[in-house]
């Protein structure tokens, strides 16, 4: 090793929740001299780029949050967007991250100097900033993904992705078109439907929706929330809760088949919600509940019975300037285009959101593409020393997010605990290590809800190119034990 000491200690991509828990406890365990690099010009991640109308949690608010920064006072069961971005800028201002937050820059490349041992890394606007390790906290659901439809860039009126919403238009009295009905579009449908002139939604495939126990919490659900032993005992019914109704249906369906017992009760919700019976049938997957993320909403299913909310199935052919046109002929006339089309997810194109280079020249997407998606944990890979990430390739187990980002901040601490004990500036997981936790994924993941024959038709963003569905086949507390206890052996410290 040679040269001089690099700028940072630690270099973070992302200063969403990833980014923002990280930092915490990097501060907290004396590794406070570290840069945060972020694209926006805030903090919050999802929640500062979402915030089309009705943007939402789908775990409850109790457990979509830090477990050492629990607020008492959320106004709803169910935060929306806007709450959640104001508990993402207290954290960072509570816990002193903003200064060390460089915004409105985006990380481009990244490569790693074998004879420095640190990470060079390609900033816009900025140039090259240096650090010995580098977290990669950018997010999953971050890149909005654009269909590849024929004549999209050359509609005419507004055109706005649900990622970025475009608050000076105007959706009263307009025509308008929403392409997708993923999670988003379950969100932002019901929102825009009673003010608008017309609301045309186009459907691929439909979405299983099921009712959310969303309500206001009243002043007096606060003041009971700071009796003693309330707050404990809130977060332990929300965490059993999200336990039994997301990793635990999703990673053990052969033993726990919740999902397929919901079927009965998805199919009676629509029947209950939707008068059309040909919309109805429309509106009914042919996909087995937790092929795909599902939707939850109040009045989703219900908006189709509006005089002015029209479902189209039949294929796209092509946007025109002022209409979208489909196969059968149909022309739908609109004055503004929304695509609720979801995000780039899990693939080695797109993850992360920025070029890596490892050891050696390797190429992470190349490493990807000839070995599958994979990482030790979900936070390292071989042949890419000091590099860390929340939320890698079989980490996350379909929990709340703050689960895993708490458990794999802690391993990586774990790491450069050891690191600062033996005065290494290279840490690197082991190809053996990588491969038998690859091996275990693989051996376990035969019980995932994924595997079922109508999960072909669901057009999921959870399966890869490969077919494989990068989710940890684990509960959240074998992922959270685990990183307290995996072998740090595991590891080389050079
Ligand atoms: C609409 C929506 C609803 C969701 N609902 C839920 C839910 O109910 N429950 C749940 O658990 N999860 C939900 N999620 C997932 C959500 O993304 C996570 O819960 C969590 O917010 C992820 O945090 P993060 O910090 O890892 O990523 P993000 O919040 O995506 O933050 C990543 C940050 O990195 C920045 N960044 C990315 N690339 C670069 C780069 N190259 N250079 C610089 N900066 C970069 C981005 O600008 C962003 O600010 C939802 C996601 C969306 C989009």
């Amino acid at each position: 090793m040679s040269g001089a000491p690099p700028d940072y200690h630690t270099l973070i991509v992302g200063a969403g929740f990833s980014g923002i828990g990280a930092a915490i406890k990097f501060d907290q365990a004396g590794f406070g001299d570290y840069l945060i690099v972020e694209a926006g010009d805030d903090v919050g991640g999802t929640w500062y780029w979402n915030t089309y109308p009705g943007v939402a949690v789908d775990i409850p608010s109790f457990s979509y949050q830090f477990s050492f920064e629990q607020r008492l006072d959320w106004s709803r069961t169910y935060a929306p967007g806007k709450e959640l971005k104001a508990y993402a800028e207290h954290c960072a201002d509570k816990y002193g991250i903003r200064p060390k937050i460089r915004f409105s820059t985006k990380v481009l490349a990244v490569e790693f100097d074998d004879e420095r041992s640190l990470w060079r890394v390609h900033t816009d606007p900025g140039g090259e900033v240096t650090a010995r390790f580098l977290v990669n906290a950018s997010g999953v659901l971050t890149v909005p993904k654009l269909p590849d439809i024929h004549g999209v860039g050359s509609f005419g009126g507004a055109v706005m992705h649900t990622a970025r919403w475009d608050h000076n238009q105007d959706l009263a009295g307009k025509r308008v078109a929403v392409i997708g009905t993923g999670a988003s579009a379950v969100q932002v449908i019901p929102e825009i439907a009673p003010i608008v002139s017309r609301l045309t939604v186009f459907q691929r495939t439909p979405i299983w929706c099921f009712p959310k126990f969303d309500v206001p919490l009243p002043r007096l659900a606060h003041a009971a929330m700071r009796l003693p032993g309330a707050k404990a005992l809130q977060r332990l019914i929300s965490q059993a809760y999200v336990e039994v109704t997301f990793p635990l249906p999703a990673q053990y369906f052969t033993v726990y088949p919740l999902a397929r017992w919901m079927e009965s009760v998805g199919r009676a919700y629509l029947r209950r919600k939707v008068r059309d019976p040909v919309v109805r049938k429309q509106l009914t997957p042919q996909y087995a509940i937790g092929c795909k993320r599902p939707g939850f909403h109040n009045t989703y299913l219900s908006t189709f019975n509006r005089d002015n909310v029209r479902l189209v199935t039949e294929p796209i052919d092509k946007i025109t300037s002022s209409a979208v046109a489909t196969t059968e002929g149909a022309s739908h006339e609109i004055d503004v285009l929304v695509l609720a089309t979801g995000f780039q997810v899990l693939d080695s194109d797109s993850m992360p959101t920025f070029a890596v280079t490892g050891s050696g020249g390797l190429s992470l997407t190349k490493f990807w593409d000839e070995h599958r998606v994979q990482a030790y944990e979900g936070v390292s890979v071989p042949g890419f020393p000091n590099l860390f990430s929340v939320m890698g390739p079989y980490g996350y187990v379909g929990s709340s997010y703050f689960a895993l980002i708490e458990a794999q901040t802690h391993h990586m601490l774990r790491c450069l605990d050891r690191a600062r004990e033996h005065g290494a500036s290279r840490v690197e997981v082991t190809e053996e290590a990588n491969a038998r936790y690859f091996a275990e994924v693989m051996r376990r993941r035969h019980r995932q809800v994924f595997w079922q024959e109508s999960c072909r038709r669901a057009n999921s963003y959870y399966f890869d190119k490969n077919g494989d569905v990068a989710l940890r086949p684990s509960t959240t507390f074998e992922a959270y034990w685990r990183s307290r206890r995996f072998n740090l052996d595991d590891y080389r410290f050079s």
